[in-house]
């Protein structure tokens, strides 16, 4: 496990492709997992202040998401307990739009199978967005009608929306997302976390 975070953590794959977006950043992969985590926290790609900081969901979008999974911010970054891991490891950049660019997708090739291999004492994932969505439960919907699935899949896997203020409108259209789903996952997050 050492080498393999090292190996990302050093990793500059898309040194190229990062220099040529409109940030023109380098690599700065986030890696933030051991192996005896039983929360998996499976997201996106780290965002402009996560890249600053180094530190996953280190912004408003982070505190959005331990809000709903009823976790202080000591037990959120517990590594040996809980296990972030996003379908790019380093921020992808924006476009000339100033719109996220999506994580690339050799990121995933290169490192997801080797973590996953790892994560084995893992019994509850959250499974954020849509990208995350796709690659760990083979969904086609989109996130509104995976995460309104979400029966389907608890309660070892609860498929959640981005936190990003951007869905702040979605939540609010989808009441029940916070009426129905958020209780039980707060619930489940606690009994895998205090057993
Ligand atoms: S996004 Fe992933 S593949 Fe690309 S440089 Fe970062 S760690 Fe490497």
């Amino acid at each position: 496990m050492p080498d393999l975070i090292a190996d990302i953590e050093g990793c500059r794959l898309c040194a190229e492709r990062f220099a040529r977006t409109e940030t023109g950043h380098a690599p700065r992969p986030v890696v933030w997992f051991r192996p005896g985590a039983r929360l998996l926290i499976a997201g996106q790609a780290p965002g402009a202040r996560v890249h600053a900081s180094g530190v996953p969901f280190d912004d408003p979008s982070g505190d959005r998401l331990r809000d709903w999974l009823g976790l202080e911010r000591a037990e959120f970054y517990d590594r040996d307990r809980v296990a972030i891991v996003p379908m790019a490891f380093c921020f992808p950049g924006y476009d000339a739009k100033g719109a996220d660019l999506a994580p690339p997708a050799i990121c995933g090739r290169t490192w997801h199978a080797q973590v996953m291999e790892r994560l084995a004492r893992v019994r509850l994932s959250v499974i954020v967005g849509g990208y995350a969505q796709r690659y760990h439960m083979g969904v086609t919907g989109n996130v509104t009608e995976t995460v309104a699935a979400w029966r389907d899949h608890a309660p070892r896997v609860f498929p959640l929306p981005h936190p990003s203020w951007r869905n702040t409108a979605w939540l609010k259209r989808n009441p029940w997302f916070e009426a129905e789903l958020l209780p039980v996952l707060r619930a489940q997050v606690r009994e895998v976390l205090d057993d």
